[in-house]
């Protein structure tokens, strides 16, 4: 079959390296081993630096709308806010290319449900195109490249530094929007550091292409400033102070 241009040029860009998923393993392979559980200190808030935007420090979602504008359909509750399953997911008002991103989440409890159904949402970047996965995966097993700080479907964290339900968990992100020429080819891949519960998870991964469930779709060039957003898997995720440095404003 002949393959799309753009993906030519993905792959012209990308040669598959020892990292590679799509060199090593299946996407959402069971046989892929599960990261080593490291259980992370005493959590600590991080209260956002003097530079940075807050896109949420209760009690108002006034810097959200849903996912297809209008309102954001999701509840506050106490000093956080909780996906109201399957009311569609938010997403910022403003757009941001290369960032830093605090967030704090938590997974329900009770727990309810297993492996991919049980406390998934995710945070999104690039317009809904990459995922850093939030799931429950303190004591529940899914494919290593679908728990909590994998990159979904792709990489799965360094190590499983899971808080369990009901407590919360910090993820402190560094984002790198991918660069296109004007024909579309990928000059440079996106790329994600991630640090769960002050643990190292991601350690600037380079994704293959965009977020996707069963398939490594290419690359299709995007504008460089989207919005981030966070998922309505139906589960009820909390969510809590949110800030972001812009660090293509420096
Ligand atoms: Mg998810």
């Amino acid at each position: 079959m002949k393959l799309p241009a753009v993906c030519l040029a993905v792959f012209c860009a990308l040669p598959l390296t020892a990292q590679s998923p799509l060199s090593q393993w299946p996407q959402h392979s069971k046989e892929r081993a599960a990261p080593a559980i490291v259980a992370p200190g005493a959590y600590v808030s991080q209260a956002p630096p003097a530079d940075a935007v807050v896109l949420f420090g209760g009690p108002s979602l006034s810097r959200w709308t849903h996912e297809a504008g209008g309102p954001a359909k999701w509840r506050l509750v106490d000093g956080a806010f909780e996906v109201v399953p399957n009311t569609g997911a938010l997403m910022t008002v403003d757009s941001f290319g290369d960032a830093q991103l605090h967030i704090e989440w938590m997974s329900p409890t009770p727990p309810r449900g297993r492996d991919q159904d049980r406390g998934n949402s995710g945070v999104f970047f690039g317009g809904g195109r990459y995922e850093v996965q939030v799931l429950d995966s303190h004591g529940n097993v899914t494919y290593a490249d679908g728990q909590a700080a994998s990159l979904y479907g792709q990489f799965p964290p360094l190590v499983n530094a899971s808080r369990p339900p009901g407590e919360w968990q910090t993820y402190d992100i560094v984002y790198h929007r991918p660069r296109f020429d004007a024909a579309g080819k990928v000059l440079s891949a996106a790329r994600f550091t991630v640090i769960h519960n002050g643990v190292l998870v991601q350690d600037n991964m380079e994704l293959v292409g965009p977020t996707a469930n069963q398939s490594r779709p290419p690359y299709e060039k995007h504008a460089d400033r989207l919005p981030i957003s966070l998922q309505d898997h139906g589960h009820p995720v909390r969510f809590r102070n949110i800030w972001l440095r812009d660090l293509e404003k420096r």
